[in-house]
């Protein structure tokens, strides 16, 4: 049977770091056995959902490199809802109730004042004809719960192992709203039959709802896909992932400059016992993924990690594949040899920019010592110059002056190229020329 994945984010908001691993983790699973991803969007709830954060979840899968194979939208499909909704009130599955939040609340805490676990009482199930009659009298409209099976649920986890739960422990679930509008649950088993889900592949905070959407699958004649529950990640300490602790929504990522290859190797990694690699492209990922490798204790995130991980990534990218984007972002003169000069001294690829601009742009230079500086100024050899023209004129300024370690690089580093550092000034001076060299050096803007 071949696989079929489905990544199920509710466009209510832009894609979140914890939502884009379990894109990752299912588009990682299917590639590796050859088999295909869907997205679908979680879109029921229409007060919350928007188009723009649809489009804003599309952009950042494809900006992860996570294209899809097919789209759905749950929206596009309430009469199926309605019509499966139908069929399970037929066979005694789902039930009015009538109760509202205030009144279920008080039930709640009554049960609990009384130490039971504060499990829905079924009240709705023995409303008689004339209890249902004065609720709608009374303008009330029911909202509709899915009746559980008291019995056991069991499935075998792919990441958690065996897992059970009784029925009898769990709430009937509300499927269906008074105004007509579905909750995420039976939608949800509905749309994993009808587009053959193979794998359900999502956080830990679903468990539970597995135990009740197997009772789901069982109650409309369907078997029930294989299920992986990932344990959810944590920021830096163990600590919730939240906004006040930055960014967190991948597109915040993007705009700090983390390239899209090392965040997914980064996601890949985490949870596991593997180093994130910061070499590792998709192919690379799908290669070595095996959804076992997956433990059970909370992963955490650590937004500085991806950022030196994003870093790496960059020292060590060959110039075909930064090529195009150098291109792209205006520096379609930029040469290989160039690249491998600045590469290890990028945080992010728009720092290129920096050092096309020292090299190829007038720059205040800063003299922190004249000695120095004139002395530089005074032994500039004729061009051509190569890899040894450095040495030989730091001997020469240190001869002149007797300055040497920093107090000789320092000023040198500063007048030439205005900055404290960078990348190493045998490759830099070569690229700088002498006319650029002479004039800084003399103080000039060059
Ligand atoms: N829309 C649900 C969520 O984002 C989908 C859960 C699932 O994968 O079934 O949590």
């Amino acid at each position: 049977m071949a696989v079929k994945v489905r990544f199920a984010p509710s466009p209510t908001g832009y894609l979140h770091i914890g939502n884009a691993r379990t894109a990752l983790i299912n588009w990682l699973f299917a590639k590796r056995a050859g088999g295909s991803f869907l997205l679908r969007l979680d879109d029921t709830d229409a007060e919350r959902s928007t188009a723009e954060f649809a489009q804003g979840i599309r952009d950042d899968l494809a900006w992860m490199g996570l294209a899809w194979d097919d789209e759905k939208s749950q929206i596009a499909r309430l009469a199926r809802y309605a019509e499966a909704g139908e069929a399970l009130t037929a066979a005694g599955r789902l039930y009015a109730c009538y109760e509202t939040p205030e009144e279920l609340d008080y039930k709640r805490r009554r049960q609990r004042a009384r130490g039971l676990p504060p499990v829905y009482d079924r009240e709705g199930l023995s409303l008689s004809a004339a209890q249902t009659a004065a609720y709608a009298a009374e303008g009330r409209r029911p909202h509709w719960r899915f009746l559980l099976d008291h019995a056991e649920t069991a499935w075998d986890d792919l990441v958690r192992g065996p897992q059970a739960y009784h029925g009898a422990h769990l709430s009937d679930p509300v499927v269906r709203r008074a105004d007509g509008s579905w909750l995420y649950m039976l939608p949800s088993a509905i749309d994993d039959i009808d587009f053959g889900i193979t794998h359900v592949i999502r956080g830990e905070d679903h468990v539970t709802n597995t135990a009740v959407q197997i009772q789901m699958f069982a109650a409309m004649g369907a078997a029930a896909p294989a299920f992986a529950h990932v344990p959810l990640i944590t920021g830096p300490g163990g600590a919730g992932l939240s906004k006040r602790e930055g960014a967190q929504a991948v597109r915040d990522f993007r705009a700090e400059g983390i390239e899209p290859a090392p965040l997914c190797s980064m996601l890949a990694s985490l949870g596991t016992a593997e180093a994130a690699d910061p070499a590792a492209d998709l192919a690379a990922l799908t290669e070595r993924f095996d959804i076992r490798h997956f433990g059970r204790s909370q992963p955490q995130f650590d937004p500085a990690e991806l950022a030196a991980v994003s870093a790496r990534h960059l020292h060590g990218l060959a110039f075909a594949a930064a090529q195009a984007r150098l291109a792209e972002t205006g520096l379609a003169d930029a040469d290989e040899a160039f690249w491998l000069a600045v590469r290890a001294n990028l945080l992010r690829f728009s720092d290129a920019h920096i050092w096309w601009r020292v090299l190829h742009e007038p720059l205040t230079p800063l003299i922190e010592d004249a000695e120095v500086a004139a002395a530089a100024a005074e032994s500039l050899p004729p061009e051509p110059w190569d890899g040894e023209t450095w040495a030989a004129l730091a001997e020469a300024v240190k001869a002149k002056t007797g300055r040497k370690g920093r107090a000789l690089f320092h000023p040198l580093r500063l007048a030439l190229t205005g900055r404290e550092n960078g990348p190493e000034l045998k490759t830099l001076l070569p690229m700088i020329g002498r006319e650029r060299a002479l004039a800084r050096l003399s103080g000039r803007t060059a």
